[in-house]
């Protein structure tokens, strides 16, 4: 069952992670655990060594559901690739002289053609810089920086952990945060 294999992959190191794994075990809260609107976070992943495949399902937001999965996995650098399918996905294209990002939200559901991306830290917390490219029915692509897209009906990603920390400070000349390599 990949629930319990996501449970137990999360170890006993994180105080929270026993919590859950007692409930899972003795049943608390009605044995609520296999619904993750009852413990806030319980996607479904499996680990290979550095590697995590997830799956993103239904109403979930891939951008804030995946920092808090970093933050789950202590990962502060890696990279991302999926494919899938999404709706309510917007998208953005950074504009160099008012240093302000431009947007665009795609309500209806489009295929994810392919969403990449780089895992660092902010501040000491994780931080997701995706792009994406999607297709809709009339099979056009579009695409661009990741702000937010609901995952319909799925989401398989691939993460792969890096050892350390990879941070970002944020820069005057592009207004952007850039990477400390
Ligand atoms: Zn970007």
């Amino acid at each position: 069952m990949i629930v319990t294999d996501a449970i137990i992959a999360k170890g006993f190191s994180d105080p929270r992670n026993l919590y859950e794994m007692l409930r899972w075990f003795f049943g608390f809260g009605e044995g609520k655990i296999l619904d993750k609107r009852c413990v806030g976070f319980l996607m479904h992943y499996r680990r290979f060594g550095d590697v995590f495949v997830l799956r993103f399902d239904t109403g979930e937001e891939i951008v804030s559901t995946l920092v808090e999965f970093c933050e789950r996995e202590r990962i502060r650098a890696g990279t991302v690739s999926a494919i899938g399918a999404a709706k309510e996905i917007e998208i953005a294209a950074f504009d160099v002289s008012t240093k302000r990002y431009s947007k665009k939200e795609l309500k209806e559901n489009h295929e994810i053609l392919s969403l990449k991306g780089l895992i660092s830290s902010v501040d000491g917390k994780p931080h997701a810089h995706l792009h994406i490219s999607v297709a809709g029915h009339d099979f056009a692509a579009e695409g661009g920086h990741l702000n937010k897209a609901v995952v319909s009906p799925t989401c398989e990603m691939v993460v792969r952990k890096f050892d350390g920390e990879l941070s970002r400070k944020q820069d005057e000349e592009t207004g952007l945060k850039l990477l400390e390599p």
